[in-house]
């Protein structure tokens, strides 16, 4: 059985269903896996599988503890009938290069390919281990996340979730889409200050043993639903080793030449998702990690010194506003052999003095990303130039993506097969992406998304059509101090 422990050393080994309830370690670590698997089955046959099929053998090769069956039915829960493309993530030609869709889910945005399947996963895990209290999800949004998790965990019975935004950092239509959320168990609060901001105060929350001790009393357990859940990370392999095969059916690659990745970042889960894949014998080559002008991930792979004294930038790619990108501290753990006093040290420093710098093993280990990035006006004239030249619509994060791969290719000359992860749809961004497809300003983001169906001839997608005229249900403005006593207002 593969076993869970946290990267700072503190704690028991756990099964994975312990560790998708608590979420983060008791020592603030992630839970890593002991060992990660090889590929359950041969490359090539993946290539005759459906995504679910890829899916069930990725997740049930980590999660061991759960029966087949298991898996199967959190897997047919989450993505059948779901999303709105019968392949839940087309694989696309375009250019010289083939774009993974992630985005058909019912929120618009990858997130919903781990956050459809957490709450099944979450409510089996509680089942296994006997837990018969609720399980409150905390969660701290940069926009995307706090929608799909809203989404994937409405009306799940045992669970209440609360979900942070930033106040005025996220889009109108992310705003729109979280204050309009249906279910009796959802709460969504605005916070005043930035994602950060927010991610820090849900940290603390989860770190506070009275608050802890005090929900116990009312049988009350708190679990995220952040990237740092391993329930999370996992399902978001799946989709790496499915592009692989995809192009090895279409015959864009001959199976076992590598596939460089390019994905754009954030907190570091997806690209990490990518890198375990790699890991589990995909041959993944190049990981080229693609950040706004929030460039704290290009200026670590480039110099080994991970500093978060900069000004911080409100860009048009706000899932990726982000100065601290909590998965990182997993591949750390990785790249130091597991040592998890080398990690608890550099994650002291960034408590302390908001910087670190890593050892030359784990420089070498890092050799296999490269970093780029994109500033808002570079992303708007990708977006152009693309649609431009092929015909095809990009959001502002896949821009982001696509300016850096183009960067990589003209200085390395790598021409490696490629697959851009594409991690919105372009109507989630709609203003922008209007914008810089040369469409006259609308009055808001909603005559956009008309606008751009008109330009494009692209639907838009279901659960974006109906958000101008659906009730607000969700209006709290908070103090970023005040989100731990709202946790318990919430929950009384
Ligand atoms: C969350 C998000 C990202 C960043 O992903 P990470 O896993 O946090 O690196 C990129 N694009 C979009 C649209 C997102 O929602």
């Amino acid at each position: 059985m593969i076993t869970y422990h946290s990267t700072r050393g503190g704690g028991s080994a756990l099964s994975s269903a312990a560790a998708i309830i608590q979420g983060l370690a008791a020592d603030k670590g992630l839970f890593v896996p002991d060992t990660i698997p090889a590929l359950p089955l041969p490359l090539a046959a993946f290539s005759d599988l459906s995504y679910q099929e890829v899916a069930e053998a990725i997740i049930g090769a980590f999660f061991t503890d759960f029966s087949k069956e298991e898996i199967s039915s959190c897997v047919h829960a989450a993505y059948d009938g779901r999303f709105a493309t019968d392949e839940i993530v087309p694989v696309r030609a375009v250019g010289n290069t083939h774009v993974m869709e992630l985005y058909h889910g019912p929120t618009s945005a990858f997130k919903d390919m781990a956050l459809s399947i957490l709450p099944h996963l979450m409510t089996t895990a509680r089942k296994k281990c006997g837990e018969t209290g609720t399980i409150c999800i905390l969660t701290a949004t940069s926009g995307d996340t706090g929608k799909a998790a809203l989404e994937g965990f409405a009306d799940v019975a045992g669970t209440e979730i609360i979900v942070f935004f930033p106040n005025a950092g996220v889009s109108p239509v992310q705003q729109r889409q979280m204050q309009t959320q249906e279910g009796a168990n959802t709460h969504v609060f605005a916070i005043k200050g930035n994602f950060d901001d927010a991610q820090r105060g849900v940290k603390a929350i989860f770190n506070d043993p009275e608050l802890a001790a005090r929900l116990a009393q009312a049988d009350i357990k708190l679990s995220s639903a952040n990237s740092i859940n391993i329930g999370r990370l996992v399902p978001q392999v799946a989709y790496y080793v499915y592009a692989y095969s995809r192009l090895v059916k279409d015959g864009s690659l001959a199976c076992g030449e590598p596939m460089n990745a390019v994905v754009p970042t954030g907190n570091f889960g997806n690209i990490l998702a990518a890198w375990y894949a790699g890991r589990m014998g995909v041959p993944i080559g190049k990981l080229i990690c693609a950040s706004n002008a929030n460039r704290v991930l290009t200026d670590f792979l480039r110099t080994g010194v991970y500093d978060t004294h900069r000004p911080f930038h409100l860009t048009n790619s706000p899932s990726m506003d982000i100065l601290v990108s909590s998965n990182l501290e997993r591949l750390l753990y990785a790249l130091a052999g597991d040592d998890a006093e080398e990690i608890r040290s550099l994650m002291a420093a960034l408590d302390q003095s908001g910087r670190y710098e890593v050892s030359a093993a784990i420089r070498d280990g890092l050799s296999s990303f490269y970093g780029g990035f994109a500033d808002p006006q570079e992303t708007l004239d990708t977006i152009g130039q693309v649609f431009r030249t092929h015909g095809y619509l990009l959001d502002t994060h896949t821009a982001v993506a696509w300016k850096v791969y183009e960067d990589y290719v003209r200085e390395t000359g790598d021409e490696t097969p490629a697959v851009i992860a594409s991690t919105a749809s372009p109507f989630k961004f709609s203003g922008d992406v209007a914008k810089a497809i040369g469409l006259a300003a609308a009055a808001d983001e909603f005559a956009d998304l008309r606008a751009l169906t008109a330009a494009t001839g692209l639907p838009v997608p279901t659960g974006l059509a109906d958000l101008e005229t659906k009730p607000l249900r969700h209006t709290g403005i908070i103090e970023k101090s005040d989100m731990a006593a709202t946790v318990e207002e919430v929950l009384k």
